[in-house]
């Protein structure tokens, strides 16, 4: 085996994505600032898949300088190895999983992420509980909600019905605490659209709080690179952002 690539990212590059930075914090201030928040308490969390060790560990510095919460979020199963990788493993920013689940991959899901955004069915709940079980740890987690009603997207229908049934069983377990809701939002150019399928998580979060007595559901994790600013006017606590961070995702 050859040894892992540590160069840093070059100069050029790293300016290019401090620019992308500064610009995608000052979005995230100017939308809090209209919406009577502050936007030092959203949680930046960078979504890192395709991206390599280096970009990564150079976006996790310029926002630790910048002194922003952060995470970093993984959303493909097949790269959480790239996350061990010198220039990363002792970074000390927490480790978020926010892609699709596999009940095959739950193992190393729970062994990667402190915090787990993509419950998107019971079953998902079962297989990640037992591996938590087995490895004596705990894990957040996030109930994923399908606002936009898209057939592409996963998660739960956005209605308490559907929603009560799996915070309650959540609740119950002794190793996955729920700390909120996630989704993607409609995927359309339409802002209408785009904000009343975020405005409803945060209409579901306060309803499970109020209802169901779920008051550690405080999360809403929504909001990407096309819609932060929306999300972050609806009440987003972690914006998941990729793209406008690093640059268009290579096809
Ligand atoms: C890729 C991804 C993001 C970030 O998307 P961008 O549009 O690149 O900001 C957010 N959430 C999830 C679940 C993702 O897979």
């Amino acid at each position: 085996m050859t040894a892992p690539d540590e160069t840093p990212l070059p100069a050029e590059h790293r300016a290019r994505l401090a620019a992308r930075l500064d610009d995608v914090l000052a979005r995230i201030d100017t939308a809090a600032e209209r919406a009577g928040r502050d936007g030092r308490e959203i949680t930046v969390l960078l979504a890192t898949k395709t991206r390599t060790p280096a970009e990564i560990a150079a976006a996790v510095e310029l926002l630790q300088a910048r002194e922003r919460r952060l995470a970093v979020g993984e959303n493909r199963a097949q790269e959480i190895a790239k996350h061990s990788h010198p220039l990363l493993a002792d970074d000390g920013v927490p480790r978020h999983f926010i892609g699709r689940l596999q009940t095959n991959k739950a193992r190393d899901v729970v062994a990667f992420a402190e915090t787990i955004h993509s419950v998107d069915r019971e079953g998902i709940a079962d297989a990640l509980e037992r591996r938590a079980e087995m490895a004596g740890v705990t894990r957040q987690v996030l109930v994923q909600v399908n606002t936009s009603g898209e057939e592409s997207k996963g998660g739960f229908a956005p209605t308490l019905e559907a929603l009560g049934p799996i915070v309650e069983r959540l609740r119950r377990s002794p190793v996955l605490h729920p700390v909120g809701l996630m989704t993607i939002g409609a995927n359309t150019a339409d802002a209408d659209a785009v904000r009343a399928s975020l405005r409803s998580l945060r209409t579901l979060r306060d309803a499970l709080r109020t209802e169901h007595g779920a008051q550690e559901l405080v999360e809403l994790s929504m909001g990407m690179s096309g819609d932060l600013e929306i999300a972050v006017e609806e009440g987003a606590t972690i914006v998941r952002v990729g793209s406008a961070i690093f640059g268009a995702r290579p096809a």
